[in-house]
């Protein structure tokens, strides 16, 4: 571990003060946050908000634990004791798998013996770490629509706040609570039967509108973007610099953003050269909404009725990588990503992704998530097809692993029950909404 490319600080306050503004990508309007905002007030078309730290070298705080290591780059007012974070180390057996001379891993989920320690076992644990962080003093009910795998990490890291938060999950999402028992009363867990990721969204939008409730943001809340960003600095600090390829899967590709807009600000301090990595994102064949948005091409619609879609997106072997509403064409969104670091978006059938599960396991020793599959694929397929030369410094991030390690380590029985199970085809009645808020009796309706 290379460790003297990054500064060190080492004071560490419990609460720390808001070491950043918050600048708009497209007007350039700076503002202190106040921990909540997501958009800039100007009147222009979507652009994301970026964070400016006032420290502009990049620095660790040995002191903190998990990715708060990383805090002078993240907004974050106060962190959590027990945060887990990225492990890197460089893949030797898998590069020669894949046919590469340098490969590294950024593993991020559950492997004691290489000392990841997320417990839900997927990089969505960085963004609820962050989003905790960075939150006002008396936050409102934070509202947390997700495919499974993101509610699964806030229901674990917020059980150890005081901070209410609501989640709302399609079932087919349930099975991603199989390791999180013990949810505390604070967070409320809503099932929708039937339903995909856009009816979570829809009716977590709903529900963000009422007085006390505030919706997480997706990949327009500064703190998700900036907690998964950590998984390059990690890598960075192992590296000793930029990697030339990044790779990673994607559903919202707030990752792979967020990676790029850690790169930037690596940049801009001087020393780690002047590209950034080239993003390779990967998804499913059958349902690819960032494939078809990048290639465009004749399905570049896909299948826009919503039968259809369900029973497509309940083909695909990674489901965590459907979104059917991804930021791409806004200021600083995908398409700038990609198009900036020289990227590309690849595609990968359920078959191969399985057989790289295998390979992954027998290779390095621990069983990894669909999304992850779906990457290590492409990047072997992408080897193969001369799009990415043997000898680049490559990192892959694997974005879920080792779930199957936590789960034989649990009780059985245990895991988190939804408060509020809805059909799909109840959720245009008009009383849904009131039976949500009422699971929030303490909600601070002036907030
Ligand atoms: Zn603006």
């Amino acid at each position: 571990m290379n460790a003297t490319s990054f500064g060190q600080n080492t004071t560490a306050p419990q609460h720390l003060e808001r070491h950043y503004d918050l600048v708009c990508r497209a007007c350039g309007h700076t503002m202190a946050d106040d921990g909540l905002t997501l958009r800039c007030p100007g009147n222009h078309t979507p652009a994301f908000l970026r964070t400016r730290y006032h420290d502009r070298e990049p620095a660790v705080s040995p002191e903190s634990e998990g990715l708060y290591r990383y805090r002078r780059w993240l907004p974050v007012v106060r962190t959590l004791p027990g945060a887990g974070g990225t492990v890197v180390y460089r893949a030797e057996v898998l590069g020669r798998a894949l046919g590469l001379g340098e490969l590294w891993i950024a593993f991020n989920g559950y492997w004691p013996e290489r000392g990841a320690d997320l417990r839900t076992g997927t990089f969505k644990e960085l963004e609820a770490y962050a989003v905790f962080g960075r939150l006002p003093e008396r936050p409102p009910v934070l509202v947390v629509p997700s495919v499974g795998n993101t509610a699964a990490a806030f229901a674990s890291v917020f059980s150890r706040t005081e901070v209410e938060c609501l989640l709302v999950v399609p079932d087919s999402g349930l099975h991603r609570f199989a390791t999180v028992s013990d949810i505390a009363p604070t967070v409320r867990l809503v099932s929708i039967t039937g339903g995909d990721y856009d009816d979570a969204i829809e009716l977590a939008e709903r529900v963000s509108a009422l007085p006390g409730f505030r919706a997480v943001g997706g990949a327009w809340n500064v703190a998700r973007r900036d907690g998964l960003a950590t998984v390059l600095l990690s890598a960075v600090e192992a590296m000793g610099e930029l990697p030339e390829v990044y790779v990673q899967a994607v559903g919202s590709a707030v990752g792979a953003i967020a990676v790029h807009e850690a790169a930037t600000r690596l940049i801009a301090s001087g020393r780690y050269g002047t590209a950034t990595p080239r993003l390779l994102m990967c998804q499913n064949e059958g349902v690819a909404p960032v494939h078809r948005l990048w290639h465009g091409g004749p399905e570049a619609h896909g299948p826009v009725d919503k039968e259809q879609r369900r029973a497509a997106t309940g083909r695909v072997y990674a489901d965590e990588l459907v979104n059917q509403r991804p930021p791409y064409s806004l200021t600083g969104g995908i398409e700038e990503a990609l198009r900036t670091s020289g990227g590309d978006v690849l595609r990968c059938p359920g078959e191969a992704a399985r057989a790289a599960t295998e390979l992954f396991a027998r290779t390095e020793g621990i069983d990894i998530e669909p999304a992850a599959a779906v990457a290590v694929t492409c990047l072997g397929r992408s080897v193969q097809e001369g799009r990415v030369s043997s000898g680049a410094r490559v990192l892959l991030n694997i974005t879920g692993g080792g779930r199957a390690r936590l789960a034989a380590g649990m009780e059985d029985g245990r895991a988190a029950q939804p408060a509020l199970r809805l059909d799909f085809s109840a959720l245009d009645s008009p009383g849904i909404v009131q039976r949500i808020r009422e699971l929030f009796p303490a909600a601070d309706v002036s907030a």
